[in-house]
């Protein structure tokens, strides 16, 4: 097809089994590219731009918006969070990017199932004026190809579609090109789809995955191709992210209420992936049902014990408990009681807690609470917080605690059925506050101790004399840094203190003939008087000089001289 451009947006995505926030890069945005690629755009016809860079007034992107045939805008977070360095885009923004478009305007994303920026409201959709808007109602890839045809179709007479397994397969290979666009480029995490909708023969109340139908998978051999492509333009961190529950992967229903996993062909995926990848980086994964766990313990382990052996450290299992209230978890057919998931984290705990190479354990399981769900009480809050509790005090680790308040979305159960999310607000708010303080305080003290290296961590951004970076990863930690540092550039640091969501630390190993007063008085041991001491007497020519003058040999381990 000649003289065809697009302009692709990333507005960013955050759904529960899938996420595109930099530095990660959603799927969508490598199909879309790649069925723009089929309908014979050349790489050179399509833009791609994230919206935090259209916010920097770039007239060079406002143009090619002007000028495009067709410009697509990927937007909706289903499970909004808070971000480090970027900022979803919102209605307003939607609306002045289509404004100055004179070509096809197309919306896509998880935004067609409702708009809404912060959890607990409830998700509203068409709340976008602009009259020649397609809103994309199925997969905006699909309906991108479909538009786009010998001679562009009339929008109206569009019916809107799911694309298949196959059409991926094609278009994620055709469409990795567009990773070198991306403003983090190379240090881009590309979400990787295995399969959507759910197995289960009964569905969470809140959930929008079964809106897919039942589980699609990719066949192995097409997620191992879509690697290599990406591999081949020069993706080097991965995470197995877009799918409910990465146990049920090629799953066989033999009728129970959960299909049976497959051990041989996470086996497959993951050897696939790392022959096709050999100098990759990072390989992770993100969530896992704790009722397959609980369902068939043998072969989950059998399947993380692939996982660790495969992946690299620092791997979360983030498990989808959303609640230890039982009379909540019947209310809601959630997943599993607190027992079973009680028991699926000490699955994962003695598979996966080993510190790797990257200073952080292998592979540890995280938790979601969500509130407001039918059935919640007051006791609800006291039950989960004594679940909690007990995780603390068995010596399990817990890498993170996702606590947030439903969002009901139309089409699910929940949608009507919310009003428990106000009535619990204030409770919400304090008990949320009081897990920070007495559980994700000291889990964090106890899963990176003070002294732990942790390394490769990627400054991200600079706030006044701090410095905030994260590891390339499936939820990394947030480190601070009490000085500011070059934004890109990876370091290891030493671990010196936390806080209940994100630890201190200080360049590893620290050169202490040139380290500021504000590092040196974070080492062990060390506060504010004598790190000035220090300094004063810097430069030190050896580690001999160093003790005689300064006396403190443990400091060794961390510094440079
Ligand atoms: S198990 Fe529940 S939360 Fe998970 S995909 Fe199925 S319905 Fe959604």
């Amino acid at each position: 097809m000649n003289d065809i451009k697009a302009v692709i947006i990333d507005g960013y995505v955050d759904e529960p089994a899938c996420f595109g926030v930099p530095p990660y890069i959603s799927p969508y945005i490598r199909y879309i590219a790649g069925a723009l690629r089929e309908k014979g755009l050349q790489e050179t016809d399509i833009s791609f731009f994230t919206i935090d860079e259209l916010r920097k007034d770039r007239t060079d992107a406002a143009e090619l918006i002007k000028k495009a045939d067709i410009n697509i805008v990927v937007a909706g977070m289903t499970v909004p969070g808070k971000y480090l360095r970027s900022t979803p885009i919102n209605l307003e923004e939607i609306e002045s990017i289509f404004s100055t478009a004179s070509g096809l305007k197309v919306l896509g994303g998880p935004i067609r199932l409702g708009f809404s920026l912060e959890g607990g409201k409830k998700a509203e959709s068409n709340l976008i004026n602009a009259t020649d808007l397609i809103i994309c109602q199925k997969d905006i890839e699909a309906l991108v190809y479909d538009i786009l045809g010998e001679t562009t179709k009339d929008p109206e007479e569009l019916e809107h579609r799911f694309r298949s397994v196959e059409e991926i397969g094609r278009w994620a290979v055709k469409g990795a090109f567009i990773i070198r666009n991306h403003p983090d480029y190379p240090n881009v995490m590309c979400e990787l789809e295995t399969y959507r909708g759910c197995g289960r023969n009964q569905h969470c109340s809140f959930c929008t995955e079964p809106f897919y139908g039942s589980s699609d998978y990719r066949p192995i051999s097409d997620v191992v191709l879509e690697v290599a492509g990406l591999y081949e333009f020069g993706a080097r961190y991965f995470r197995i992210g877009r799918q409910p529950d990465i146990l049920s992967y090629h799953a066989k229903d033999r009728g129970g209420h959960i299909p049976e996993p497959d051990p041989q062909a996470i086996l497959s995926l993951y050897k696939g992936i790392r022959n096709v990848a050999p100098q990759l980086k990072v390989l992770h994964m993100d969530n896992a049902n704790p009722g397959t766990i609980s369902a068939y313990p043998e072969l989950c382990k059998e399947i993380f014990r692939t996982i660790v052996k495969y992946h690299t450290a620092g791997d979360v299992a983030a498990l989808g408990m959303e609640s230890a209230d039982p009379t909540v978890v019947k209310a809601n057919g959630l997943k599993a009681m607190p027992d079973e998931i009680f028991e699926a984290i000490s699955i994962i705990n003695e598979v996966g807690r080993k510190r790797g190479n990257n200073g952080m354990p292998e592979l540890l399981p995280g938790i979601n609470l969500v509130h407001g769900l039918m059935g919640e009480s007051k006791k609800t809050f006291d039950l989960n917080y004594s679940f909690l509790k007990r995780v603390l005090d068995s010596g399990l680790l817990l890498r993170r605690i996702n606590i947030r308040q439903v969002m009901a979305f139309p089409g699910t159960r929940m949608y009507g059925n919310d009003e428990l999310v106000r009535k619990h607000k204030q409770i919400f708010l304090k008990y949320k506050e009081k897990i920070r303080k007495d559980i994700d305080l000291p889990m964090l003290q106890n899963i990176t101790p003070a002294g732990t290296i942790i390394r490769e961590v990627m400054c991200e951004i600079n706030d006044r004399k701090m410095c905030f970076g994260r590891q390339m990863g499936s939820y990394p930690l947030l480190v601070g840094i009490p000085v500011n540092m070059p934004t890109g550039t990876f370091i290891d640091v030493t671990v010196t203190r936390h806080g209940h969501r994100s630890i201190t630390g200080i360049p590893y190993p620290l050169d202490i003939n040139t380290a500021p007063i504000p590092l040196i008085q974070e080492l062990p041991g060390i506060g504010k008087k004598h790190a000035t001491l220090i300094h004063s007497k810097a430069p030190f020519s050896s580690k001999k000089d160093f003790i005689e003058r300064i006396g403190n040999e443990e400091l060794l381990a961390f510094i440079n001289i």
